[in-house]
């Protein structure tokens, strides 16, 4: 069973500009006859089957959700974060911890599975949902808490042989108010063999407003003293707002080199336009396409896949359209290999 928590304890703390963004996740779609109201969407209309109330709770910003084309029940966003009845059909090969993640914590919170780099789950919540999220089953109940909880962690990023990367990921760690995580980073920074600081945050695109004032002389104070790369994660163009391409923009300006990742998703972006508009727009808004994952066969996603040999084709199909700079890596995550194998040459 998933132990990500029911609801977001979005404790207003810290400044007051950054109460705006947690003010806004008191009020996001937890409930899903207030989403489809919102939506224009009639219940008894629905093309096939929606949970209630899923293990993996329902989870958008509104900020996210009024991207959405109202009375559409194929949206690509609202697929997204839609539970279907679908999710309980069992699945040969999709398990809970299908890349492998629990065997290379190598101490609470901590997973160091490629040589160079390290990856902190700084936070255990989301601003959203993703149904196909390859860590929806992930224990994060068993996550350090508070300060004492983490000095583990800290103390293998002190001596680990050959690391000169620290990636903050969760969850999403942009999730963690400003205090917290100015004192991540700066821990982080002090460390003299540590070169780059990455964030993994879905934040810049489903929850804009997180990048505001406070958080940006952070990253620029980090950037700074180290090379500040933030990895973003979008999956179709309709996701990037004007709010979106600001927030982008912002970070740009703090110091951060942008990437996205997208998911290969079944009925979203499975689709030679569909990715060729989400490359162009990221490009406009100063984002190179860093990988296109193949879907990690979590228990409940294998409504989401797409065969491998397709995605190869749709790749090949963006060559044609695309300069080289705007051709993600397509990569499926094998648990136990050195890296992301590539899918595509
Ligand atoms: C994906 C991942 C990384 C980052 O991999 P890159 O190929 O450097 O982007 C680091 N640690 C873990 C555990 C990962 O899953
Ligand atoms: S934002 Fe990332 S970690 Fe969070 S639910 Fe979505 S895919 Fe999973």
């Amino acid at each position: 069973m998933p132990l990500i928590p029911k609801a977001v304890d979005a404790t207003p703390q810290g400044h007051a500009d950054a109460v705006a963004w947690q003010k806004e996740m008191q009020e996001a779609f937890r409930n899903l006859g207030a989403l489809l109201r919102y939506l224009d969407l009639d219940p008894a209309l629905a093309p096939e089957g929606i949970l209630p109330d899923p293990a993996f709770p329902l989870l958008t910003p509104k900020s996210f959700a009024s991207r959405m084309a109202k009375g559409d029940w194929r949206d690509p966003l609202l697929l997204q974060i839609l539970p279907l009845a679908r999710e309980n059909a069992a699945a040969s090969g999709f398990r809970d911890d299908a890349v492998g993640d629990l065997a290379s914590q190598i101490v609470p919170g901590l997973l160091h599975k490629y040589a160079s780099r390290a990856l902190l789950m700084v936070s255990h919540q989301c601003a959203v949902h993703c149904r196909y999220c390859f860590r929806r089953e992930f224990p994060y109940g068993d996550l350090p808490r508070g300060q004492a909880g983490w000095d583990q962690a800290w103390s293998y990023l002190e001596t680990a042989e050959g690391l000169d990367e620290i990636v903050l990921s969760g969850g999403d760690p942009l999730f963690l108010d400003n205090r917290r995580l100015e004192r991540i980073l700066e821990k982080a920074a002090s460390l003299p063999h540590i070169h780059t600081i990455r964030f993994h945050t879905r934040l810049p695109i489903v929850l804009p407003s997180r990048i505001e004032p406070g958080l940006l002389s952070l990253l620029r104070k980090t950037a700074d003293r180290k090379t500040l790369v933030v990895v973003v994660h979008a999956n179709h163009g309709a996701e990037i707002g004007p709010e979106c391409a600001q927030a982008l923009k912002d970070l740009r300006e703090a110091g951060a080199l942008l990437l996205n990742q997208a998911v290969l998703l079944a009925g979203i972006n499975d689709d030679a336009d569909v990715l060729a508009d989400l490359s162009r727009t990221l490009v406009r808004c100063g984002v190179i396409p860093y990988y296109l994952h193949q879907l990690d066969r979590v228990t409940g996603t294998a409504h989401f896949e797409v065969d491998e040999a397709r995605g190869r084709g749709l790749i090949e199909a963006l060559r044609g359209k695309l300069p080289g700079y705007a051709i993600p890596r397509y990569v499926r995550e094998t648990a136990g290999e050195a890296y992301k194998t590539p899918l595509s040459a």
